[in-house]
């Protein structure tokens, strides 16, 4: 689904561009300026949460609707990095998430679906880094029409189920009683483009709880109850296994992961990583 023009916006996501404005030049443009020239192609950019609770739409709705403050949020962003001459794509990194979003792995529930958490522990075990399609754009081999399909990481890839182009010549033909008419409406027949579809860069990571004292020692590692938890752009390749972190992230419910049919319906939670604070531990 490509991004919503700001007038099909509800009133709640109208206020969240509006405080994202305010708060990105009330307090980052000095940093967005430092990036000009940069070579690189993405950059994570730190958004601490004490500020994000400076503005009463953000601070609720990050709490309610992350997914889509972190949306709203990367258009700003982009807008601004645009206007002061910064030719990355930027990804934005919360930080610093209050006491309140801190949680155990233990304790985390499927009700915990679409929750922001705050988790302290250990990596386990990296993964190879994959791409996965994110935007799906076909073509309909008939017409040659496009379609696009936004797709979900870990599922099965979705296709169109009609090309609606095929479909209106044919409502066309059976209208003006078009004595050739095939018999059925024209099946779909798309080969998917993979020019013009869209890619994102994920790794998983396998981590586990740590419980640390207030010196940041260590007084527990949980290996038992670890949980996948997905990074993407910046974050890929830059996290070892051994490492200490406070690790924020959204819950998500996957698929159980390694089945081997389409019809497994079992779920498992998993966590996907919004940014990565490392912690210097001393381990007793
Ligand atoms: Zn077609």
């Amino acid at each position: 689904m490509p991004p919503k023009n700001e007038v099909d916006l509800d009133p709640q996501e109208q206020a969240l561009l509006r405080e994202w404005r305010q708060l990105v030049t009330e307090h980052y443009v000095e940093d967005i300026k430092h990036l000009e020239g940069n070579p690189d192609i993405i950059h994570g950019f730190e958004v601490e949460h004490a500020i994000i609770a400076k503005y009463d739409t953000l601070r609720t709705e990050f709490h309610l609707r992350p997914t889509i403050v972190l949306q709203l949020g990367t258009r700003v962003m982009r807008e601004q990095f645009d206007e002061h001459m910064v030719h990355m794509r930027p990804v934005i990194r919360i930080v610093g998430l209050d006491e309140m979003y801190r949680r155990r792995i233990d304790s985390l529930r499927m009700r915990d679906r679409n929750k922001v958490v705050s988790l302290t522990v250990k990596i386990n075990h990296v993964f190879p880094a994959y791409g996965w399609v994110q935007l799906a754009v076909y073509e309909c081999r008939d017409c040659g029409d496009s379609a696009e399909i936004k797709q979900r990481r870990a599922r099965e890839r979705e296709s169109p189920v009609r090309c609606e182009t095929c479909m209106a010549k044919f409502l066309e033909r059976l209208e003006n009683g078009d004595d050739n008419l095939p018999f059925r409406p024209p099946r779909p027949n798309f080969v998917m483009s993979t020019e013009h579809s869209n890619y994102e860069d994920v790794q998983d990571l396998s981590i586990c709880q740590v419980v640390l004292n207030e010196d940041n020692h260590v007084l527990h590692t949980s290996v038992k109850d670890d949980l996948i938890a997905t990074v993407s752009d910046d974050l890929v390749g830059e996290v070892e296994v051994g490492m200490f972190a406070r690790i924020n992230g959204i819950v998500r419910v996957q698929p159980f992961p390694h089945r081997t049919f389409s019809k497994d319906t079992r779920r498992v939670l998993a966590l996907d990583v919004l940014s990565i604070e490392p912690i210097d531990v001393e381990e007793m």
